[in-house]
């Protein structure tokens, strides 16, 4: 029997695991929970989804806008073997004392302190570690796009040191009240707090991080250079291993992708389900190895790369599948990605 699946907090990430979830031949998307009647709760409906009312959301203003609600978020988590918590940043450890009382599995986002969970989870890095688990926390976009590098790379080649600027986006693009809309802020935590983020799901990777914020919504850029005790032979073998693993696209020269406005415009001719672009996109010519370094960049679209890694730690906390390779199969198979 398919594994019932809720997801709590319908925005950029919940809105976008309720569609992969009900994708899976092997999940089964029971319902959502939202605090407003806004369009995205139109949207869930129309798409059928049963709408369920979450947080300090009143049935009197679902009412109010016509939008039609099976009950509040305690009825759907009763219904459910696992609650996917997509809302807000520190709002997850609140809703964990729900599915705790209920006695549901829960899956967090990255925006939660690791605590809020048994682990913290991203595919290629550590699969089996949720197998069997109550509570996961999927790191979030940067962490996700990090571990997952970290992974394709260090399994490879033993790493010496591994530093990370990372470029990121102000807002997303819907987020109307956040910047700056001119101005590079610098994040004045040195190192940055992503670096041992990424170490919750790859203890050994040797990483530090730093990181800006700059005026785009579009995607975040990683900067990455990586010292090896024992180098690949050369950037064609680097660029192969990435190639050749699951989640990452890279661009050729050829291809004319200048940086990330022309890869959210490929990601939009491909079409995916809103046009979303969850792998990490990497550039043939954005890499280098010379001796024991090698430099690279990644993007990372912020609102879509962790979609894959949700569904994929529901399928290891119910061992739905033996290992990640097996999951990864079945996710990307549904959710329309396919290798570079
Ligand atoms: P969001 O603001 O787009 O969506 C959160 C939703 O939860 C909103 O619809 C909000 O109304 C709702 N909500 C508020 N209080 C709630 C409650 N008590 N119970 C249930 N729902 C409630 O946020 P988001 O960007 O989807 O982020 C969700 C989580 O995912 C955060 O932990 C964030 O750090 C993480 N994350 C976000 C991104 C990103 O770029 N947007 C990427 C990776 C991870």
């Amino acid at each position: 029997m398919a594994v019932r699946v809720a997801v709590n907090g319908y925005g950029t990430i919940g809105k976008r695991v309720a569609d992969a979830v009900a994708r899976q031949p092997d999940l089964t998307l029971v319902g959502i929970a939202k605090t407003r009647p806004n369009f995205e709760a139109e949207q869930a409906v129309a798409k059928g989804y049963k709408v369920y009312i979450a947080g300090d959301g009143t049935k009197d203003a679902f009412d109010a806008a016509g939008v039609p609600t099976a009950g509040r978020v305690d009825e759907l988590i009763r219904q459910v073997d696992v609650v996917v918590d997509a809302a807000p940043d520190k709002v997850g450890k609140e809703n964990a004392k729900l599915y705790k009382a209920a006695g549901v599995r829960s899956v967090f986002q990255g925006g939660e302190k690791s605590d809020v969970a048994e682990v913290s989870f991203s595919a290629l890095a550590n699969f089996d570690a949720a197998k069997g688990k109550h509570a996961v926390r999927v790191v979030s976009c940067n962490t996700t796009g990090l571990s997952r590098a970290g992974a394709v790379v260090s399994r490879r080649w033993p790493v010496t040191s591994w530093e990370a600027t990372i470029v990121r986006r102000a807002a997303d693009p819907a987020e109307t009240n956040r910047g700056p809309i001119n101005g590079i802020l610098p994040t004045f935590q040195l190192p940055s707090h992503h670096g041992p983020d990424v170490k919750t799901v790859l203890p050994q990777l040797p990483i530090t991080t730093t990181a800006v914020v700059v005026p785009t919504t579009l995607m975040h850029v990683h900067v990455n250079h990586v010292r090896f005790a024992t180098p690949p032979r050369d950037g064609a073998e680097l660029l192969a291993a990435f190639r050749g693993s699951r989640r990452f696209h890279v661009f050729g020269a050829w291809e004319g992708v200048d940086g990330t406005p022309q890869a959210m415009e490929f990601a939009r001719d491909r079409g995916l389900n809103r046009n979303d672009l969850m792998e990490n996109v990497l550039w043939e010519n954005g890499l280098k190895v010379d001796g024991h370094d090698a430099w690279f960049f990644q993007a990372i679209h912020q609102e879509s790369i962790v979609i894959p890694e949700v569904v994929d730690a529901l399928r290891a906390m119910f061992e739905l599948a033996p290992d990640a390779e097996h999951s990864m199969a079945i996710t990307d198979r549904t959710l329309g990605l396919t290798k570079s």
